[in-house]
């Protein structure tokens, strides 16, 4: 029988994505994103796991992330272009893909700029449940641009977080979250520069983009007790972190390789202790030993994450009924006859007669 196999590859558009967030609500996304990754990070040596492929340019970097285990493979595609704005465009894009190792066929083909922020909000909370003091109720937020949101409310859901103070030096930036956050419920107080909003804080999220070595926070605002929560300096020569405000505490990170490249403790020598996260989760380090104590997440965004991310989106999508299909893999009766595939009902061009010897 003539039968062409099927292959159905699901798929997540970016209005999809959003409306089943919105649908299963953003506090429930979150908790159920920050549960995947820490089962994900658990299992953290059955990895195959590798630094993101980076392709810089002067004013962004494109890069792919790719990981998998012994069933799933994942990568993402994702940029980072800090004047993105000027073209109406966020600073960060990004889709990605699941995979069945056993044949190599795409399951899903996802939106994830979306999914990135929320992912990456689930992670932050995930290091702060576990650096943080845990009577932590006053986070100050510098960058208030497309991250932030995510940040504040994992924060508020997922670690406890009551308290906001904000500062970005875009004050119309600082008037969307302050807005945003009052239709979520939650209040924020602003401020005129960093140094006045980190003050008496607990936890401490810069979040900030642009694609230079920036010092946002410097030694002297670091308060004893602090969690800093690192998450714009992803990059080479993009940075958020005087090196000082690295030696005040341990330094905690996703996966060192990456981190050691792209990570605030860029700035840092090539054996600064630092503690890869997996190993407080599964309980083989300390995460913070006294409540005095400084505890930094250098947070880069490390392909793991996505992994667990689009593992979450797809049960989600499955859940929420979404049936979304698209054809990437052509449909064969014979696996080897590819050229098959080829529509043939235009008629084939008639070779010249051939003339019979007499
Ligand atoms: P965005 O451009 O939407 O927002 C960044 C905000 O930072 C802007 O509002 C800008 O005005 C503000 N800013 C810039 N310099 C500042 C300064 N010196 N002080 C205060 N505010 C300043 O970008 P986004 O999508 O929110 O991303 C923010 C950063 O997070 C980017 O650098 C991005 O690469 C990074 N990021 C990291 C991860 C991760 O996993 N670690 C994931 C996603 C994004």
């Amino acid at each position: 029988m003539n039968v062409a196999k099927r292959v159905a590859t699901r798929f997540l558009s970016a209005e999809r994505a959003a409306a089943i967030v919105a649908e299963k609500g953003i506090a429930e996304c979150l908790k159920g994103m920050a549960e995947y990754i820490t089962q994900d990070f658990l299992r953290w040596n059955e990895f195959e796991k590798s630094a993101r492929v980076a392709n810089h340019s002067h004013d962004g970097v494109i890069e792919l992330m790719p990981i998998s285990d012994h069933s799933l493979y994942s990568f993402k595609y994702v940029n980072g272009h800090p004047k993105n704005h000027r073209f109406g465009l966020t600073t960060v894009m990004a889709f990605g893909v699941l995979a069945d190792v056993d044949t190599g066929v795409p399951t899903l083909v996802s939106e994830l700029t979306l999914t990135t922020a929320l992912r990456t909000a689930a992670m932050s909370a995930v290091a702060a449940r576990a650096l943080a003091r845990p009577d932590s109720k006053r986070m100050a937020l510098i960058g208030n641009g497309a991250q932030s949101e995510f940040q504040a409310l994992a924060f508020h859901h997922l670690v406890g977080i009551t308290e906001f103070h904000l500062f970005d030096v875009d004050p119309a930036a600082t008037d969307k979250l302050v807005a945003n956050l009052e239709r979520m419920g939650l209040s924020a107080k602003r401020f005129a520069s960093t140094r006045e909003a980190v003050r008496g804080c607990d936890i401490v999220t810069t979040v900030t983009a642009d694609k230079t070595n920036a010092t946002i926070l410097t030694p002297d605002m670091i308060e004893p007790g602090m969690h800093i929560n690192g998450v714009g300096g992803d990059c080479p020569g993009k940075t958020e972190l005087h090196p000082e405000v690295l030696t005040k505490g341990r330094v905690f990170c996703e996966f060192e390789p990456q981190s050691r490249i792209e990570g605030d403790m860029q700035q840092m020598p090539a054996d600064f202790p630092v503690v890869e996260l997996w190993n407080v989760l599964a309980g083989k380090l300390s995460g913070r030993q006294s409540a005095g104590e400084v505890t930094i997440f250098d947070s880069v965004g490390f392909a793991l994450e996505d992994f667990s991310a689009l593992r979450y989106m797809r049960d989600l999508a499955i859940e929420e009924g979404v049936e979304d299909q698209i054809s990437l893999i052509p449909e064969l009766a014979n696996p080897k006859n590819l050229f098959g595939c080829l529509p043939m009902s235009a008629p084939v061009p008639s070779a010249a007669p051939v003339l019979q010897a007499a």
